[in-house]
């Protein structure tokens, strides 16, 4: 059974959004309406509004055994057009939820699709990645293996529920616990603190959020009290990690996943809490990085996808031999610790006969007092093949180019020196915080 606590705990509280709060029993019994209502449906699409509205309808679609596709409620309509064309959903749901008579509900196969997650579009046009039950159970109990993760845990929400860090791990994973999810409805520092302060024992974040986080001191203590601050979706620069430990005395722990996968590695609870490593592979997922290092990371598991709704092509050619080909580069540690660099698609720069980790560089930039935010990327070089290119937001320390290459030759091999640094007033970023680097070239 994919979610035991809504028969097991009623009592309990099972989702807090601001002004709306939802026990177990009430949650089970307003997603059996909705998932009466939704039987026979072959598909549905949810505005994935940070409610709990949003938390009803997929909590019902789940019981039903009617695959969900959660919307950004902020698409564009180029982007919409896509979605609702690929995966064209027999019904769009919006403020009024679905009902009907009681039927027998019989728990669905595990191999049945539960959700359809686009993915974020950093790399070209979001695919619609078919997620089946079993990938969510094993992962959601993978993750609480290594967090240590139980029924008395609180989470503190501040992400968007179309994603699978939003909608899967944060609150379908609280759900699968029989804990509770305390979402912020949107993100503020002073909300995630003052959740912490109260009820809240883990978070879950960006590392968009994390710098916010550490440029307010004045709120420090709340996330000392954190029994747990989670970052993944996007690199957490090792210079932030080490900030926050400054500041607050907590290690954030980095897990590494994607749509297609769910999670794939994370620091455990109990573990080294190594800035800039992602942590081992969670129970039951198989890791390796195949070829010279940077190599690329493939991954074997119950946490893996069916495939990608409508393109039989990319899903014939995301798999080898059983494998899933992540498109993610990575460096494995002596203690088999994974560092990520950076993707095979716009992160592996050949420059001079080298291989370069966009990644290790912007680590490099990020230890200098006049970078605040930064992206490389490759540019076709006449000499080289491909040059390495600095896009640099700049802090209130001002620094020349010159200096920025000197000090990323004397940290790392100096091959790995950008040739050319752009001064950018921001940098091009999704919802989730993650750099588009397409946009930038
Ligand atoms: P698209 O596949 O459409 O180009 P996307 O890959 O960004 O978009 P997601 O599935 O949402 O879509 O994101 C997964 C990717 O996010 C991973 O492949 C990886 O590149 C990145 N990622 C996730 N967690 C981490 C992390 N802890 N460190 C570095 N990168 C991460
Ligand atoms: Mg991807």
């Amino acid at each position: 059974m994919l979610l035991p606590a809504l028969a097991t705990t009623p009592a309990k509280v099972a989702l807090r959004f601001p002004g709306h709060e939802l026990t177990y029993a009430e949650l089970a019994s307003q997603a059996s309406s909705v998932a009466y209502g939704l039987v026979g449906s072959r598909r549905v699409a949810v505005w994935a509004r940070p409610d709990v509205r949003t938390c009803v309808v997929v909590v019902g679609a789940l019981l039903a055994g009617v695959p969900v596709v959660p919307l950004n409620p902020k698409l564009g309509e180029r982007e919409l057009d896509h979605i609702l064309t690929d995966s064209a959903p027999d019904l769009v749901i919006d403020d009024l939820l679905p009902d009907g008579p009681p039927v027998d509900l019989p728990e669905p196969d595990g191999e049945a699709p539960a959700l359809i997650v686009y993915t974020s579009g950093t790399t070209g046009p979001p695919k619609g990645v078919v997620l089946p039950r079993r990938a969510l159970a094993s992962n959601l109990d993978a993750l609480a293996e290594a967090w240590e993760w139980t029924a008395d845990d609180v989470v503190v929400h501040g992400l968007p529920l179309f994603h699978v860090h939003g909608l899967g791990v944060g609150v379908l994973g609280p759900l699968r616990r029989g804990g509770t999810v305390h979402h912020l409805g949107s993100f503020s520092v002073a909300a995630a603190a003052e959740a912490l302060e109260t009820v809240g024992t883990m978070m879950f974040g960006v590392p968009t959020m994390y710098h916010r986080i550490a440029a307010s001191p004045e709120h420090a203590s709340a996330f000392a009290k954190a029994r747990l601050l989670v970052s993944g979706s996007a690199p957490l620069p090792a210079t932030l990690h080490e900030r926050l430990e400054a500041l607050t005395g907590q290690r954030v722990v980095e897990r590494y996943g994607m749509t297609e996968t769910l999670m794939n590695t994370s620091v455990r609870a109990s573990g080294d809490r190594r800035p800039g490593t992602v942590g081992l592979p969670l129970a039951g997922v198989e890791v390796r990085v195949v070829g010279d290092e940077p190599g690329e990371i493939e991954v074997r598991g119950p946490n893996l996808f069916l495939e990608y709704l409508n393109r039989p092509d990319a899903t014939r050619e995301a798999f080898v031999d059983g494998w899933f080909r992540t498109g993610d580069l990575a460096v494995v540690e002596p203690d088999g610790y994974l560092r990520i660099v950076g993707r095979r698609t716009t992160d592996l720069i050949k420059s001079g006969g080298y291989k370069i980790g966009a990644g290790e560089v912007e680590n490099a930039l990020l230890e200098h007092p006049g970078v605040a935010e930064v992206a490389v990327t490759g540019e076709p070089d006449e000499e080289l093949g491909e040059r390495v290119v600095a896009w640099v937001v700049a802090t209130g320390t001002p620094s020349t180019a010159q200096e920025l290459t000197d000090h990323v030759a004397r940290l790392l091999t100096p091959h790995k020196r950008p040739r050319v640094v752009r001064y950018v007033e921001s940098l091009p970023r999704n919802d989730m915080g993650k750099v588009l680097k397409r946009e930038l070239r």
